[in-house]
């Protein structure tokens, strides 16, 4: 570690996707200014990645939260460029590209054009079983309804998911294709999730075409000519080794000219001259550690706990933000035990099919080296913020329920031949209406105290390539800020 005693002194709290990002963008910003910095990195648990990480057990290669990353953001393939880790970066199998959706019990492809809220052909969406003939009627509709306007009393900024989608396609849709699409990201409630804030493309398509599906043709059109220069990667991007191959490179390059502590928990950052002084647990014992300027990466709600007194006003602000929980059954299968082809990405479940898992991603199928030849991993999602009591059962219960439910509409029999359950407690933040004006007063608040920033998937952005950019933006402006301090 580089030390010198006119170095600016940063802590990071929180070794994450973001704490990572943000901290090897320091050092990067060093570098380029020319400024000492000395970057201390905390983290609670024995190793770094928060929700990332990738077990490699009894031959399998499983990642225990997120698996993948889209490559339209642009902030985790510019990344992984800077790391040298574009050779480690695979794509999706085209061979199953698609997905399915539950339909009384049997899965269904979803109608090909269709991409999350839209459909851009017309007649897959007329032959899909996914809707009755009333529910495609009512979809095509989109296409003649005029666009919002003040006059419909609606608020100009903002909509639930389900309050937008009913009002352009209908509640069927709504209720059988969307609602399970987009849970399978957000695992969020419909009816208070923020378009704003999680799909706004949606409505400023609604604002600049009027409809969507006249909007989303267009735009096919167009990307048919620039898919000419032929995309560099799919929609999706993955690790060959899985999802830690990021971790492990970034806290190595991190550690490399900076510190990190494991194992160290920050409990209160107290403002002090010129700075913070951070309260730190470790073993048993408790320190405290001056730094000219913090970095909190934390769930929002810690953040808010580390800043009750120095901040109390920030800290209600980001208590504010609300968590939903998730559990994961990872297994893997034989496939002459399964009797669905599964020949798709993944399957949703629509609420209105009342079952106990909402989704199941078909991880094998996806990318290549998550499974022994002849077998298939399958990872499958419960709770989430539509059925969060179902995490109040014990492990085996879950694996009971999970194995019913797979034997039940895939077909899955016999014993799977690896299984591991992965809880996700008070993972994923909640974007509820609202969320974009409570991120603003968050960020107007934080601005006013020197030398402290926020970043992370609480605030404008779940997806991994969210929390880099999050993480980057809030690394330029406290080295902006204090390169002007020197
Ligand atoms: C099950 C699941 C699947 C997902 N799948 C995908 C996917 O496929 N693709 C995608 O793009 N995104 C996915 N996501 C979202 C994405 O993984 C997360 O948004 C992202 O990893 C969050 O990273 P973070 O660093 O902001 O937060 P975290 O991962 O929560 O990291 C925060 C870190 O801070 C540490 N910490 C907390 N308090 C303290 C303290 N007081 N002192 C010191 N350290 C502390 C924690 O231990 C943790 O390591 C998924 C999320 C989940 C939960």
């Amino acid at each position: 570690m580089n030390q010198s005693s006119s170095a600016i002194r940063i802590a990071v709290v929180g070794g994450g996707i973001t704490g990572l990002s943000a901290a090897f963008h320091l050092q990067e910003l060093a570098q380029e200014k020319k400024q000492s910095v000395e970057i201390t990195l905390f983290e609670s648990q024995a190793e770094a990645g928060g929700w990332i990480g990738t077990i490699n057990q009894d031959g399998y290669r499983i990642d225990t939260g997120a698996d993948m990353f889209i490559t339209n953001k642009p902030a985790a393939i510019e990344l992984c460029q800077r790391l040298g880790l574009e050779d480690q970066l695979i794509s999706t199998n085209q061979q199953y590209r698609g997905a399915l959706i539950l339909k009384d019990g049997t899965p269904v492809p979803v109608p090909l054009g269709f991409e999350l809220m839209t459909p851009s052909r017309i007649l897959p969406m007329l032959k899909t079983p996914l809707l009755s003939p009333f529910g495609k009627l009512r979809m095509g509709l989109e296409y003649f309804l005029p666009r919002r306007s003040a006059e419909t009393g609606l608020d100009e900024d903002d909509e639930s998911l389900a309050q937008f989608v009913t009002r352009r396609f209908g509640r069927e849709a709504l209720t059988r294709l969307i609602q399970p699409l987009v849970a399978g990201i957000y695992t969020s409630d419909p009816e208070k999730l923020s378009l704003r804030a999680t799909l706004p493309r949606f409505l400023d398509m609604e604002r600049d075409h009027r409809s969507l599906i006249k909007a989303i043709r267009k735009q096919k059109k167009q990307s048919k000519s620039a898919d000419a220069t032929g995309a560099r990667y799919g929609l999706f991007a993955a690790f060959k080794e899985g999802m830690q191959t990021l971790i492990r490179t970034l806290a190595e390059r991190v550690s490399s000219t900076g510190t990190i502590l494991y194992d160290h928990r920050v409990t209160h950052v107290a403002a002090a001259d010129s700075g913070y002084d951070l309260t730190i647990e470790s073993a048993g014992e408790t320190q405290i550690q001056h730094f000219d300027a913090v970095l909190l990466t934390t769930a929002a709600p810690q953040a808010g706990n580390l800043l009750a007194e120095t901040a109390p006003g920030l800290s209600g602000l980001l208590k504010q933000i609300e968590y939903a929980s998730t559990a994961i059954q990872v297994s893997v299968h034989r496939l002459e035990n399964i009797q669905h082809p599964l020949n798709a990405f993944g399957l949703v479940i629509p609420s209105a099919e009342q079952r106990k898992i909402f989704a199941v991603a078909f991880a094998s199928r996806k990318f290549p080296g998550r499974a022994p030849e002849g077998c298939v991993q399958l990872r499958t999602f419960v709770g989430g913020a539509m059925q969060p009591e179902l995490l109040e059962h014990s492990d085996e219960e879950l694996n009971t329920i999970v194995n019913r439910e797979l034997a039940d509409i895939l077909g899955v029999s016999g014993e799977p031949v690896y299984s591991k359950l992965l809880r996700h407690n008070q993972s994923m933040p909640q974007y509820h209406l609202g969320h974009l004006q409570l991120v603003e007063q968050i960020e107007q608040t934080a601005a006013s105290l020197p030398g402290l920033e926020l970043a992370g998937n609480a605030y404008r952005g779940v997806g991994i390539p969210d929390c880099i950019h999050s993480a980057e933006q809030a690394a330029d402006r406290l080295m902006a800020e204090l390169t002007a301090r020197v």
